[in-house]
């Protein structure tokens, strides 16, 4: 485990006022640059091959580091450039999605933005729901065993990316039904199946909030919320209920997209209440707590019960929808403020007040 003191090591030795922000290129690398550049700060890219076309029709980025594959983020070699670059980098789900928890808390000799500890508690199931839940939130009731299920319940793969391989079940019977059929089409393993995560289905509108937690201000701010655009599920209403049961469609989950959300503001308060003790219980888990982004993942159902499913402690692809501004940020900051920025911000004032150290991990 890279501690803090192994961290500020490298911090004492960046030139801080040459500092850049740097992160792999992709999930939300364009509003990380695009923040980062408005609050002056150079950019490092690592990039595949195939995207740069993204980085040269958006001038957003001062070095383009091209890589065959994301995990040669972990080659020393490539650690040492970003350090003489005096990176900080900016995870995000790419992160995690491409490199294993152990990965990043272990093998990554770069100072990142956020808490690494957390990345533990985030990372696992069953911790992060400790977690939650500890934190006083609502969660969906979870099942030991498929034996168990009796409502409507999403069956979760460990680590999935983007939802895909989940399927609904109603019953032991229903369940094993389709964990058969999703084997059978390939889009699980049996051994999946051992790990699999069962969850009540809320049934409701998914709504996910992205905040900001500073620790130099200590306090939560609330900057946007999205929901998203998920194939197949999100198709499935195209087609008439007749042809759904002909071809027998399991709904997947694989997002595509994001889409702005305005809350009905009587939910706000709530909203606003679950950032703040979502980051008083990590405070509690492993000081100091969030550090920057985090996104809560909620089902709001007719009832208008909040719950909470998940947590993602960094930056969430469904800010992007508030890139130049969002309602949220709009409220607090005025024109011009978004994830991407807010994260810049942060670190230039950390700079400024030389607390880096604080942010940084
Ligand atoms: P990618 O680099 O696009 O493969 O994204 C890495 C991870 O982040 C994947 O697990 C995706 O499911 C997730 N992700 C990427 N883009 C979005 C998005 N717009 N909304 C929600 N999740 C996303
Ligand atoms: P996740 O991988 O946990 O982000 O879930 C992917 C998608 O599955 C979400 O965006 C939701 O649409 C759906 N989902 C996950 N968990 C639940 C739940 N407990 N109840 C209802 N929908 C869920």
């Amino acid at each position: 485990m890279i501690d803090s003191k192994a961290v500020g090591r490298i911090i004492d030795k960046y030139d801080q006022t040459k500092l850049a922000i740097g992160t792999l290129g992709s999930h939300s690398s364009l509003n990380i640059f695009k923040g980062a550049k408005e609050e002056g700060f150079r950019t490092v890219c690592i990039c595949k091959e195939k995207d740069v076309i993204m980085y040269q029709k958006y001038p957003l980025v001062d070095e383009l580091i091209i890589v065959k594959d994301f995990t040669e983020l972990l080659n020393e070699k490539l650690q040492e450039h970003l350090r003489n670059l005096n990176v900080v980098l900016i995870p995000h789900g790419s992160f995690t999605a491409y490199l294993s928890t152990e990965q990043l808390t272990d093998n990554l000799n770069v100072p990142m933005m956020g808490n690494r500890q957390l990345l533990h508690w985030e990372a696992n199931r069953k911790s992060q729901e400790e977690w939650l839940r500890q934190a006083g939130l609502r969660l969906p009731a979870t099942f030991q065993s498929p034996d168990d299920i009796d409502r409507l319940i999403i069956a979760k793969l460990q680590g999935a990316k983007g939802g895909r391989g989940y399927f609904l079940a109603n019953s032991p019977k229903s369940f094993y039904k389709k964990a058969d059929e999703m084997i059978k089409r390939g889009l699980i393993t049996k051994e999946d199946i051992d790990k699999i995560h069962l969850q009540e289905y809320a049934l409701g509108v998914n709504v996910y909030p992205s905040y900001f937690s500073s620790i130099l201000n200590d306090d939560v701010e609330l900057l946007a919320m999205d929901r998203r655009y998920e194939s197949a599920v999100d198709s499935i209403g195209k087609i008439p209920a007749q042809e759904q049961l002909e071809i027998d469609v399991i709904p997947t989950y694989t997002v595509v997209g994001n889409f702005p959300i305005v809350l009905r503001e009587s939910l706000l308060p709530e909203v606003m209440r679950m950032g703040e003790k979502v980051h008083k219980k990590a405070r509690e888990l492993a000081p100091p707590g969030i550090i920057g982004p985090f996104c809560l993942e909620t089902v709001i159902t007719d009832d208008l019960k909040i719950y909470c499913f998940e947590i993602s402690a960094r930056i969430v692809a469904g800010t992007n929808v508030g890139i130049g501004t969002s309602p949220y940020a709009y409220l607090r900051y005025g024109e011009n403020m978004y994830m991407g920025r807010r994260i810049a911000m942060e670190l230039k004032e950390a700079v400024k007040q030389k607390r880096l150290h604080e942010v940084v991990a």
